[in-house]
């Protein structure tokens, strides 16, 4: 499967995270896992769990290798949940950046979703420690209602 340059970029970046974690794991080497990794670095970000089956199945990957798949690179860090209150079904994954601190806003009318940094906040997040827990990245979801519905709900 050929990838356009930045996602054949994103998945040999991927991929030394996979081997590091399938070697520490002392984990046989798969082929299967390095064909899905490519398939996932070729899908638009976030996807479901039937996005993945159906791109994979032209590669003939079977449903439950997906599914096992993805709960290793949920282990190894290659993949997160960005709705974690949402059953498997509707689970939606995607790739975990580097060492970036993500925060997302979700508009809870039209779903929209917005992504942005902020030094300030991100400061105050690792400033603040909780039983001693040694973090090493956050993701933070805000969910309300973006300008746009905002804006049509005066309207109307
Ligand atoms: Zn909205």
């Amino acid at each position: 499967m050929k990838l356009p340059n930045t996602a054949e970029g994103k998945y040999q970046e991927l991929k030394r995270r996979l081997d590091e974690y399938v070697a520490a794991c002392s984990m046989r080497h798969s082929e299967v896992r390095n064909i899905v990794l490519r398939v996932v670095c070729g899908l638009e970000q976030p996807f479901t769990a039937a996005q993945l089956i159906e791109a994979a199945s032209v590669e003939r990957v079977s449903t439950a290798s997906v599914y096992n798949i993805i709960r290793l690179f949920v282990k190894a860090r290659i993949l997160h949940t960005v709705n974690r209150d949402s059953t498997r079904e509707h689970a939606k994954y995607e790739i975990l950046a580097g060492k970036s601190n993500t925060i997302q806003l979700f508009c809870t009318r039209c779903g929209r979703e917005l992504k942005f940094s902020s030094k300030p906040i991100a400061n105050a997040i690792k400033a603040y420690r909780v039983n001693n827990f040694d973090m090493h990245r956050f993701s933070l979801f805000l969910y309300g209602e973006c300008k746009v519905c905002r804006s049509y709900k005066r309207l109307f």
